[in-house]
């Protein structure tokens, strides 16, 4: 079933602005909500139509890339409907599985983390606040994965005192506080709550005498270096997490995590939506009306691709496989291939009698628009 044009489903033109946009569809929407029609299947066919031509539409990126390649921007990749920009949790919970070792599962703690919250309470299991880190990689390591060593200032465990906080060689003594249990009770009402002693923070000993290097906290400023393993098919926004390397606990408390963002750089041939790779290709006008074969380029290299006869400007071929591989699957997405056509900028005095020549042969002095335009532009007139 061809997909009709997202802006006459909308009833917009092609220069529509944003406003114009949203009241076309808030007026299509409203009239074919499946609330207004119920059991009525062909509007509500109408109505998804109408909205999946807004999503693309609202989005600037989007609404370029569909002005450029028509729906085939939009294509495989999703399995229909749209393919829709890729949440990158969604990539994150891919890639790690869900809760992976320790950090336990739920994702309201990452932001916790970044944004500086969470960190109150009690001092004893003061954990290390996560870091993040945003890394730039090319649109071909995003395709082949690579392994990128990063550089931070973060704190690390103190090494003289192993992140206790103790001067090495120097003797703990047991906790006055507590007398040694690790645990205070305080007492409401009938109600005796344990609960971890502050001064000790639970080890049921004090330090004797502080470290020097770290002045008791068990941690030190340092350029620490890590390797990140970046798996093929990453994009824009994925994040990739080492467990353990974001700043260290206080005093012996377990460090938080290190997250690596990825950003891809922009790339001079290539356009990528999700798994797909775009990229137009002005051809020689002649070549467009004889047909030929030419030399694409793609992330692997070059391949030939057929051009055949009278090919018409905007036309999309599809390379299968020559796309990026995806993160969960590592199947591959294709390279479209947008066909532009090349006019030539100055023609000498025997190339324009020579084409002068081929006009007047196709009758097109006088008739310059395409026959099938004009029989629109004439049915239009007739009504
Ligand atoms: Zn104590
Ligand atoms: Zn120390």
């Amino acid at each position: 079933m061809a997909k009709k044009d997202f802006y006459s489903l909308l009833g917009v033109s092609r220069e529509a602005s944003a406003s114009e946009l949203k009241k076309a569809y808030r007026k299509l929407a409203v009239q074919y909500h499946p609330d207004k029609n119920p059991g009525d299947k062909e509007a509500e066919e109408k109505f998804k139509q109408v909205s999946e031509a807004y999503d693309v539409l609202k989005d600037p990126e989007k609404r370029q890339r569909y002005d450029q390649f028509g729906h085939a921007a939009f294509q495989g990749g999703g399995g229909g409907g749209h393919a829709g920009s890729v949440d990158p949790f969604e990539i994150f919970r891919e890639v790690f599985g869900g809760g992976g070792g320790g950090g336990g599962g739920g994702f309201g703690g990452i932001f916790e983390n970044f944004f500086g919250g969470g960190m109150g309470g009690d001092p004893s299991s003061v954990r290390g606040p996560d870091l993040r880190y945003d890394l730039e990689i090319s649109l071909k390591e995003a395709s082949k994965g690579v392994e990128r060593e990063v550089r931070y200032r973060r704190h690390a465990p103190c090494k003289p005192c192993s992140g206790s906080g103790a001067e090495p060689g120097s003797s703990k003594s047991g906790c006055p506080t507590c007398r040694g249990t690790g645990q205070v009770a305080t007492n409401r009402g009938f109600i005796s709550i344990q609960r971890t002693c502050p001064k000790c923070k639970g080890t049921g000993s004090v330090i004797e005498k502080v470290c020097r290097s770290c002045r008791g906290e068990g941690r030190v400023q340092e350029t620490s270096k890590v390797k990140i393993k970046i798996p093929p098919g990453v994009d824009t926004g994925s994040r990739l997490c080492s467990r353990g390397q974001g700043e260290a606990g206080i005093q012996g408390g377990e460090p938080g995590d290190l997250y690596v963002v990825v950003h891809l750089k922009e790339h001079e041939v290539f356009e990528r939506t999700n798994d797909d790779l775009y990229c137009e290709i002005p051809i020689k006008f002649t070549l467009a009306a004889l047909g030929g074969t030419i030399e694409v380029p793609t992330l692997d290299g070059k391949a030939s691709l057929k051009i055949p006869s009278s090919t018409q400007s905007g036309t999309v071929f599809r390379l299968r496989g020559h796309g990026i591989p995806n993160l969960r699957t590592g199947r591959k997405g294709d390279q479209m291939i947008r066909i532009s056509i090349d006019v030539p900028k100055r023609l000498t005095k025997d190339q324009r009698k020579r084409l002068e020549d081929f006009a007047e042969s196709c009758g097109d002095p006088g008739n310059p628009v395409s026959d099938s335009f004009r029989a629109k532009v004439k049915r239009y007139f007739k009504e």
